[in-house]
């Protein structure tokens, strides 16, 4: 069971950060509590009392979301079921939308934050892979002298392992920063049972743009999430592929080329034929649901200009 002392829902951000910054040691912050709840229900941390937990479900500044020199700025509010629904987030974000599919079900894609997602740090976290390939990067904000100080850091540098982040004790993560891939396919490989934590869980996202023809890779992401302490950014089978022929000879020899990375730093062979299977899928996915160019590039367009 879960208790707590005192339970906070401020309305503003520096309200949030002061409570934050005061809160006695051991206190919680919480966005959606999709892994805090289960976490203190499941008994996996038995019975959890905390003195505090600070719930940033209600403060506005944390929703929504806005564009900025080729970046999208989502608010760390920001849930799961928002990459399905709205339109904006669709078509930017390719990958996205396939990964909240895969992604709990609807209860809890309406509450459970990217940010929460990140913040938590699971290795076999859905998002992360998806947030790397799309160079991420997360704002974290803090109180000094009254003021809120923001930084950034890159997704790849905020998580250490399982569980361990860059996050700073007094810090608030405010929101998570994407590249718009307008024009890009985008998909998303799962497989395992997500609470089991054992090694063949994994999953791979991919985002592919070609020339308007279809014939030659212009831009391939690739990351891979399950198969180490992190999630794994696949940029050798990136390079191989960037402009290389859309043929399957050049897929299969790109996700040989990523296997060869995972099994070497993990020594588990067996998880050879999983990533080349992964990454072979994720690709021939995103290939097959690259949207039409003409049509994308008007669309992305009147979005910024929208923005
Ligand atoms: C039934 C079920 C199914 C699930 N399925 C999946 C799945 O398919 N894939 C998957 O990846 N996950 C899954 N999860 C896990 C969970 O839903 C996700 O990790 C979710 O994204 C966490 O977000 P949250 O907002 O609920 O985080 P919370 O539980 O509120 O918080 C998680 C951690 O992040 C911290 N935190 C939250 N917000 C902030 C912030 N703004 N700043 C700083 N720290 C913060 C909290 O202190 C806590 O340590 C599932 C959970 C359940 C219960």
């Amino acid at each position: 069971m879960l208790t707590c002392d005192a339970y906070h829902r401020p309305r503003t951000l520096a309200e949030a950060l002061a409570l934050w910054a005061d809160a006695p040691e051991g206190s919680r912050l919480v966005s959606g509590a999709t892994d805090i709840y289960p976490w203190a229900r499941d008994g996996r941390a038995g019975d959890v009392h905390l003195p505090a937990m600070i719930d940033l479900s209600g403060i506005g500044e944390l929703r929504g979301y806005g564009f900025g020199k080729g970046r999208l700025h989502l608010a760390a509010g920001t849930v799961y079921q928002d990459f399905l629904t709205d339109p904006v987030l669709r078509q930017n974000l390719p990958c996205m939308p396939h990964v909240a599919i895969w992604f709990a079900d609807d209860q809890i894609r309406e509450v459970a934050t990217l940010a929460g997602n990140l913040v938590n740090a699971s290795p076999v976290a859905d998002g992360t892979p998806a947030v790397v390939a799309l160079n991420g990067a997360i704002e974290l904000a803090r109180l000094e002298d009254g003021e809120i100080r923001r930084r950034t850091v890159e997704i790849e540098e905020f998580i250490h392992g399982p569980g361990r982040t860059a996050i700073r004790k007094g810090e608030i993560a405010t929101q998570v920063t994407l590249d718009t891939c307008c024009g890009y396919g985008g998909a998303f490989q799962k497989v395992g049972q997500r609470r089991s934590l054992v090694i063949s869980v994994a999953c791979c996202a991919a985002l592919v743009r070609t020339d308007p023809e279809g014939r030659t890779f212009e831009d391939v992401r690739l990351a891979l999430g399950g198969v180490g302490p992190g999630p794994m950014r696949l940029r050798e089978a990136e390079r191989m592929l960037r402009g290389e022929r859309v043929e399957p000879e050049a897929i299969l020899r790109a996700a040989h080329g990523a296997a060869d990375r995972v099994a070497s730093r993990s020594r588990l062979d067996y998880r050879r034929e999983v990533v080349v299977n992964f990454v072979r899928a994720a690709l021939e996915e995103a290939l097959a649901n690259r949207p039409n160019r003409a049509a994308a590039h008007d669309q992305s367009k009147e979005t910024m200009a929208n923005a």
